[in-house]
């Protein structure tokens, strides 16, 4: 059986803790590795060579540190083909789907590039007589990452990326469900230049995740994965006085109004809801069609759609739509939740909880399944599902549906699809979400911008990727600096204004 360990002072290492995690293939429901699960003492001697290799490494100069980021960004070009077929073998999205996800880890390094101009700090000239006063960015130190199965490139690469070209060592804790992509981007790193130690990959569960919380070294968390544990680790981590940014569970609504291009809607619905199984914090659970009118034509343009959807594990060919679950557990959990609705009285219009595929029987696969009449008491509605099930909530008029998006606990992304600029110009203005869409299902923001959620979908004060990125991996220091050619005015007791 293949063992996967850890990455350490830039080789892979065995784990020494005798723990280890099933790896699945998720298509087969068949084991197909086992993970190294770290100890404390572990994730503390990485931690500890970080902090060695950090200083040289923060004192490298922005532009050179940037052009390991440009090779590296070769490098995943180069394996992209690899990368996929690895991600795709344990997570189970189809191989095109694992290339977007590579990508748009990779946008955020080509932003990355540009952090000797990103970095450049603030400068007052003669602030006063003699003084002059700049502000410097400066790398925080030993940061680390924790991440979620359903993105094991992008998240640890739009974490990994900002904190090494900041200057910082970086520890990643990816999701023990599928840790070989991990491995293999700190890898290329290396390949591409990046001194050994910088970026150690541990791979663990809740034992190396609280070893990180509880390290004074560790100067700050970024966390992406369900709301639970975003809340603990920011409680954790905050009350040891580190920079926590935790980024947590969705619900995300589409609001379909009366003038919309019923096709157009239907599409990106399809797409946004059933796409990669339903496991992505941006998918759209809900729509809301304005008017049992709009929501009767929405139904009957959803259903032939949803109903030709092809279902299959990744190496099925390039028209899979989209492919099992990650574990049988989480299977389970999204079978369980359809009875409930059906159970509670929501009308489960498409069913798709037998599919079955040949030669697969023991996967995790759930065929798509469509419920109208959702109403937000149930327990579909209030539950992220995380699964390829879509809900329908009925609203009589855009004031009940923008509600339904504003009370909803989460806040992570949300959609409304309409030909009226009024209507949408006032969706995105007053919408207490923090990612909105027009006429965009999945609104996720490009590297360049910044991606988080509000409410129960985010906590901490700034976003991931972006300008956001690089203040969160560094810390301000302002200088005041004065050279006074001869002035002697003796001690001063008061604050100086500078005049
Ligand atoms: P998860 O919360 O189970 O796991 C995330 C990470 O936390 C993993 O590394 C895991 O090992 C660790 N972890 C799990 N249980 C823990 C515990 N009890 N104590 C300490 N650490 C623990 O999430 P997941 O199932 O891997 O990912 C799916 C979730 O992530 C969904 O809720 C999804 O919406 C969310 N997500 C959010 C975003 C976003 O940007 N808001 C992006 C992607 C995924």
């Amino acid at each position: 059986m293949k063992e996967l360990g850890h990455f350490i002072n830039g080789q892979q290492v065995a784990g020494q803790s005798g723990r280890f995690a099933d790896v699945m293939n998720p298509a087969l429901g068949e084991v197909q590795a086992k993970v190294a699960l770290a100890s404390k003492a572990e994730l503390d001697a990485a931690v500890a060579a970080a902090a060695q290799a950090q200083p040289a490494w923060g004192a490298t100069n922005p532009q050179r540190r940037a052009r390991v980021m440009m090779e590296f960004v070769r490098l995943l070009h180069r394996d992209m083909d690899k990368l996929a077929e690895a991600l795709s073998s344990e997570h189970g999205k189809t191989l095109p789907d694992a290339k977007g996800d590579v990508q748009r880890g990779l946008e955020v390094i080509e932003f990355c590039i540009g952090a000797p101009h990103l970095l450049k700090g603030e400068f007052t000239d003669s602030a006063g007589p003699g003084i002059d006063m700049y502000s410097m960015r400066q790398p925080l130190g030993v940061v680390a990452g924790i991440t979620p199965f359903n993105f094991p490139a992008m998240i640890p690469l739009w974490k990994m990326g900002p904190a090494l070209a900041c200057g910082n060592a970086f520890i990643l804790k990816p999701s023990e469900r599928d840790p070989s992509v991990p491995l293999m981007l700190a890898e290329l790193m290396t390949e591409a230049g990046l001194p050994d130690g910088v970026l150690q990959v541990v791979n663990g569960d809740k034992e190396s995740v609280d070893a990180i919380l509880d390290n004074p070294t560790i100067q700050a968390i970024g966390f992406v994965g369900s709301t639970p544990i975003a809340e603990y680790i920011y409680g954790r981590g905050c009350s040891n006085g580190k920079r926590v940014q935790c980024f947590g569970g969705a619900k995300n609504h589409m609001i379909v109004m009366p003038d919309a291009d019923m096709d157009q809607a239907a599409d990106a619905l399809v797409g946004a809801g059933y796409g990669a199984a339903g496991e992505r914090c941006m998918a759209i659970s809900v729509a809301v069609p304005v008017g049992d009118e709009t929501a009767d034509r929405l139904i009957e343009k959803l259903v032939p759609r949803i109903e030709k959807l092809k279902v299959g594990p990744y190496t099925a060919g390039a028209d899979v739509d989209y492919g099992p679950l990650v574990t049988a557990q989480a299977k389970e959990r999204v079978l369980g939740l359809i009875d409930t609705g059906v159970e509670q009285g929501a009308d489960l219009v498409v069913d798709g909880r037998n599919f079955a595929l040949q030669g697969y029987e023991s996967g995790y696969f759930i065929g798509p399944s469509l419920f109208d009449k959702v109403t937000p008491d149930m327990e579909i509605y209030k539950q992220e599902i995380f699964g390829p099930v879509l809900s329908t909530v009925r609203a009589q008029t855009y004031e009940e549906a923008i509600g339904y998006a504003m009370d909803h606990e989460y806040g992570n992304g949300t959609a409304i699809f309409t030909r009226d600029g009024d209507t949408a110009r006032d969706f995105a203005a007053r919408i207490n979400v923090g990612m909105v869409g027009i006429n965009v299902p999945i609104p996720v923001p490009l590297a360049y911008h910044t991606f988080g959620g509000w409410k129960k979908s985010g906590f901490g004060d700034l976003n991931q990727h972006g300008p956001d990125a690089f203040r969160f991996y560094t810390r301000t220091k302002t200088v005041t600096s004065r050279w006074p050619s001869g002035l002697k005015e003796g001690g001063e007791f008061h604050f100086k204004q500078m005049d």
